[in-house]
């Protein structure tokens, strides 16, 4: 049985680029070893969800990891706190919450609390506390903008909000919307008159209504929704994996399938990302781990940047990067793809398939003499994402049989 690296290149596919002489950034770019593995083995093209989809890398990464998004993908609440890096389990639930202003009878004056920009991750971190069993954990975004995760027993997101939505109404009770909300709306309006309290007396907010500026004294939430209970990815695969992702989302998703993040680095996605270090965590994580899923970052930035040179350029770096994975056949098999297409001409993702390149010693090499999205359409695969997983087990030895 060997084990299974699959490398996320995020936004990678894209299409035929003027400025690259009409060819895709990864045909026109240099890149000897993603070559080599294509002759070896295998390419093809993986449709991210399903057949014209044009996901995101929230639903997509669900996906590749062999959840359905369309049952398991609960709403934007759980997504968004974990792109503000929170860490989400299933059964937590979450909101996407506003620093805003209410006045001495509660009503609100102003949603954004002036767009706050003052101290508001440690706002964030005063606002994270246990009451009554209940573990309340904040993250602050840009501005006023902020996401709560709350963790606990039975908890419900069938809840309203607090959050009246206009400026000049008061802050609103959290209501059940049904029978199995009621405990949860009960210990939310408790955690709001907590958070207001410890809003007002707080130095960032005496500073602020000294100098006339609307204090941060109350936190308003919007959009309740629970962190799908999906079956942990070592029951389902009998693996025990790690994730190795820069950018807080995946890392998100990657824990709550209850993968091992690995990575610690906070660059989120910027072009000087440093693939060398997490292939190095790649190679160190796969002597107890099984199964390894990484993210590089960069291809989508340049794609939404409309980039295609930059996006060569990661391709490249990419590519020199893989190198210690080359020679690893015997004991890995290693896939390589996008989890969505971001072309640089039209700066958004798209629905197109991504190229897919898998390597193990002993795979039926196809026809592809290179790795790309030209070149895929000579190779053997064509897959959805969500049965990548299956393949690769097969390819691994790992497939259970079916049937007798
Ligand atoms: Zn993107």
């Amino acid at each position: 049985m060997k084990k299974i690296v699959v490398l996320i290149m995020d936004g990678l596919g894209d299409r035929p680029n003027s400025e690259l002489m009409g060819l895709t950034p990864l045909q026109y770019s240099f890149r000897p070893n993603m070559n080599t593995l294509a002759r070896k083995g295998q390419t093809g093209f993986m449709f991210p969800v399903s057949e014209g989809v044009c996901t995101g890398s929230d639903t997509s990464h669900l996906s590749i990891l062999g959840y359905d998004p369309r049952s398991v993908y609960t709403g934007r609440g759980p997504f968004e706190a974990m792109g503000l890096g929170l860490l989400v389990n299933p059964g937590d639930i979450a909101f996407r919450a506003n620093f805003a202003t209410v006045d001495a009878s509660g009503v609100v004056t102003d949603r954004r609390a002036g767009r706050i920009r003052e101290r508001t991750a440690e706002l964030a971190s005063e606002l994270s506390f246990e009451l009554d069993g209940y573990k309340f954990t904040v993250a602050a975004g840009v501005e006023h903008r902020a996401a709560l995760v709350v963790s606990g027993p039975d908890l419900s997101d069938r809840v309203s909000d607090s959050d009246p939505h206009e400026v000049g109404r008061k802050v609103k009770e959290i209501k059940a919307l049904d029978e199995s909300g009621e405990r949860t709306a009960e210990i939310l309006n408790r955690y709001t008159e907590r958070a207001r309290a410890i809003l007002e007396a707080h130095d960032v907010n005496v500073r602020r209504r000294a100098s006339g500026e609307s204090p941060a004294n109350i936190i308003l939430l919007r959009g309740a929704g629970k962190a799908p209970e999906i079956e942990p990815f070592a029951n389902k695969y009998g693996m025990k994996g790690a994730c190795i992702a820069g950018i807080p989302l995946i890392r998100g998703i990657g824990h709550l399938a209850g993968l091992d993040i690995i990575h610690k680095s906070e660059m989120t996605g910027s072009y000087n990302s440093d693939y060398r270090t997490k292939i190095r965590e790649t190679v160190h994580a796969l002597r107890d781990h099984d199964f390894v899923l990484v993210n590089f970052k960069a291809t989508d930035v340049a794609g939404h940047d409309g980039e295609p040179f930059k996006k060569v350029s990661v391709i490249e770096k990419a590519d020199e990067a893989i190198s210690p994975l080359l020679d690893l056949g015997e004991e890995i098999t290693l896939a390589i793809t996008g989890d969505h297409s971001t072309p640089c001409a039209i700066r958004e993702h798209s629905g197109d398939p991504v190229p897919l390149l898998i390597y193990t010693d002993g795979i039926r090499a196809d026809q592809s003499e290179k790795f790309d999205e030209i070149q895929a359409s000579h190779g053997s695969i064509r897959i959805r994402s969500g049965d990548l997983m299956q393949y690769l087990l097969s390819v691994s030895d790992r497939a259970e049989k079916y049937g007798a």
